[in-house]
């Protein structure tokens, strides 16, 4: 632990004793240091793709003669980069708006049959140009008191990594069940896996198993951090399992409530 001691002399003119003040800062110096981290990261993962939109915005003023082509190439480099930065930002801006409870909490009723069966056809399309099945069996008929858009993003993010790190003829597969006032969710596929050293960290913010990998994918690290985020606000909780080369499988759970 690290100790912050303050010690003060007591008695006017003629000290008549000391009062020692102790205090454990540790976790407030963990705090300033995820703080850096954070800051840092941030920096880093703007700065990359900004330096090199910048470089081919120059290449392309000192080469007029440059054929169409090669303009063509560099615009998409500039694309695919800006691209980038704006999801980044926009997975940052969410993930503190719902840190620092900004984000308002919209409540309603949430049919859990309904909610999953959308979610679901939302990456159909996807899904199937990818060459992935899949599946989903019936939800069941319950209520969840929530944020419809918080609950959907959560959802959205599970099943975009499901697809995203799952090859072709891969299956990913949703399933839920309701007992004891609880319902939970799963999301599992035949993908690549996380290996078991990256296992507790999935869930940090800006951790990425693999920066080759996460580049090419268009991931920033955020996806788990804001789902956790938002099954901890509904009350819930979020779990991960997996194995390399077999696949993963992320476990919500939420509270349910009496349908009326
Ligand atoms: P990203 O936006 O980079 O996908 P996430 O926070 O959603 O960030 O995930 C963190 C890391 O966990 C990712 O870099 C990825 O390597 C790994 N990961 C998340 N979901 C899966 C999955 N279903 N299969 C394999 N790896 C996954």
């Amino acid at each position: 632990a690290l100790l912050n001691v303050h010690v003060t002399k007591i008695g006017h003119k003629q000290p008549q004793g000391y009062v020692a003040l102790i205090r454990d800062v540790t976790e407030q110096e963990k705090l300033q240091a995820a703080r850096r981290d954070f800051v840092a990261n941030v920096s880093h993962e703007l700065k990359t793709p900004l330096t090199s939109v910048k470089s081919y915005i120059e290449a392309l003023q000192q080469y007029n003669d440059t054929d169409e082509e090669t303009r063509k190439r560099f615009l998409d480099v500039i694309d695919h980069e800006t691209n980038r930065m704006v999801r980044l930002t926009q997975d940052l801006l969410q993930l503190s708006g719902l840190e620092m409870r900004q984000e308002p909490f919209r409540a309603g009723l949430i049919h859990a049959r309904e909610w999953l069966e959308t979610s679901v056809e939302r990456f159909a399309l996807s899904a199937r140009q990818q060459g992935v099945t899949l599946v989903s069996d019936a939800f069941p008929v319950v209520s969840i008191r929530g944020d419809r858009d918080m609950l959907d993003r959560l959802v959205d993010n599970l099943l975009s990594n499901a697809l995203k790190y799952t090859p072709r003829d891969g299956m990913v597969r949703i399933r839920a069940t309701a007992e004891s006032d609880q319902l939970t969710l799963t999301v599992e596929d035949t993908g690549i896996g996380i290996p078991e050293d990256d296992l507790p960290h999935v869930f940090e913010r800006f951790y990425t198993v693999d920066k080759a990998r996460t580049r090419k994918f268009g991931g920033t690290g955020l996806g788990l951090a804001i789902a956790r985020e938002i099954a901890e606000r509904h009350g819930g909780s979020i779990s991960l399992a997996s194995e390399p080369e077999h696949g993963t499988t992320v476990t919500v759970i939420l509270p349910t409530v009496e349908a009326r």
